[in-house]
């Protein structure tokens, strides 16, 4: 029983149907799959197919381009019934609601045909490379550079930890265009599967997501047509920063996804278990615990769908992005490891759900922006400093 009333208003009929359709599509093709491909250390590429048939992936891209138009509220639909289900493997948030925005608002009219089509089917997976070995929160430090040489670049250096790095067939690579400019020198380019000299390196050995394959990537002189720069050159930083404020929001879309769902298990089981002749849902303690995780998860609930009402208006910035990020990451960590904590023993079971939760989603305080990188960016607004 949970008699907590605040209910939702973002979602009208018509989503409801959507999610409908989306949970069937996890429990057929996906949940049945999951533990294969978590010791296969990638999903397949049918199930790609599959999702583009069903038109699961690039929702928001508008009908011209092959997509349905759809807003903000279908993507949160996925990513909530990805994270209720536990369905880490499939990186199909990251291709369709943060590398699709940078082809839709930075790509020319002639990239957007060539791409997002196949995108929309499956057909082109897609990745996008910031992070290198020796620059990560400072991405103004990378090192990978594209050189103009005519009408080519030719792009030289490394990336790590990149989603969807080994199946990916186009790869969004932020690259230094002029090494001497710092911020200012930094431009996107879009290399593919089998440009000569891009190499796909480990895929990392990780403590969660064993079914995503998060990934190395080298570039030794690979030559792109300039036609493959997204946007200006020199434009690449302020592309990255326009985008954040979303990449953020998905993550606590899915953050808050994800507690509740924990929330479910625990109650189930702490109903069902005995210790000392009694439920351990009757000890006092677990009350509470429950009750704690219920109540900050009903407050962060509403600051999130106020969120995304803000990004649906265009108005989500980057500070209010940052604290929907920070407080929903930090939350989660907190509230995986309480619930795991009630589970005894079994909850450091990789069969049971909180235990991969657990460890699936440590990357959350880490991955798009560590939490210090949230609180610097709250916290200069706040005082002005630089
Ligand atoms: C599962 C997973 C998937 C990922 N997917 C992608 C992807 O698809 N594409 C991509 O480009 N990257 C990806 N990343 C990389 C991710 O964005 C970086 O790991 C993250 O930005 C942190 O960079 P770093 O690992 O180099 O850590 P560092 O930047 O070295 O930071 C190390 C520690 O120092 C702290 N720190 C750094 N700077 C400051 C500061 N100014 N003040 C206070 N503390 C600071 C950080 O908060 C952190 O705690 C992924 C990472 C993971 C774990």
């Amino acid at each position: 029983m949970n008699s907590y009333k605040v209910s939702r208003s973002l979602f009208g009929e018509e989503h409801q149907v959507f999610r409908k359709s989306v949970r069937r599509f996890i429990a057929e093709e996906i949940t049945p799959n999951h533990d294969r491909w978590e010791k296969e250390g990638q999903v397949s590429r049918e199930l790609w197919l599959r999702a583009g048939e069903q038109g699961f992936l690039c929702s928001s891209v508008p009908e011209e381009y092959g997509g349905v138009g759809a807003d903000f509220l279908y993507s949160t639909i996925l990513l909530e019934e990805m994270a209720y289900a536990n369905a880490t493997g499939p990186g199909f948030h990251l291709h369709s609601e943060i590398v699709t925005p940078y082809i839709l608002h930075y790509g020319t009219e002639e990239q957007k045909k060539k791409w997002l089509p196949k995108m929309i089917r499956g057909e082109c997976i897609t990745a996008i490379a910031m992070t290198e070995p020796g620059a990560g929160s400072d991405l103004q430090g990378i090192k990978t550079t594209a050189i103009k040489d005519g009408n080519e670049y030719c792009i030289n250096g490394q990336k790590v930890f990149i989603t969807n790095g080994q199946m990916a067939d186009l790869v969004i690579v932020a690259c230094k265009t002029d090494p001497a400019q710092g911020a200012k020198g930094m431009s996107l380019m879009i290399v593919e599967r089998n440009d000569e000299g891009f190499e796909r390196g480990r895929n990392l050995d990780k403590i969660g997501f064993h079914a995503q394959d998060t990934s190395e990537l080298f570039f030794e002189n690979v030559r792109v047509p300039t036609f493959n720069r997204l946007g200006e050159e020199g434009y690449g930083f302020v592309q990255l920063i326009e985008q954040l404020p979303q990449e953020r929001l998905i993550v606590a879309v899915r953050c808050i996804a994800q507690i509740e769902a924990a929330l479910n298990w625990t109650v189930d089981y702490t109903n069902g278990r005995k210790a000392f002749g009694k439920p351990l849902s009757g000890f006092q303690n677990t009350r509470f615990k429950l009750a704690e995780i219920q109540a900050e998860l009903a407050v962060q609930r509403v600051f999130v769908d106020k969120c995304i009402e803000l990004l649906l208006d265009g108005k989500l910035d980057a500070v209010t992005g940052a604290i929907a990020k920070m407080k929903t990451s930090e939350f989660m960590c907190q509230a995986l490891d309480d619930c795991l904590q009630m589970h005894g023993g079994y909850g450091f079971m990789a069969e049971y759900p909180i235990a991969k939760a657990w460890a699936d989603n440590r990357y959350a305080r880490i991955a798009g922006g560590s939490t210090e990188i949230m609180k610097e960016i709250i916290g200069r607004d706040l005082t002005g400093q630089r």
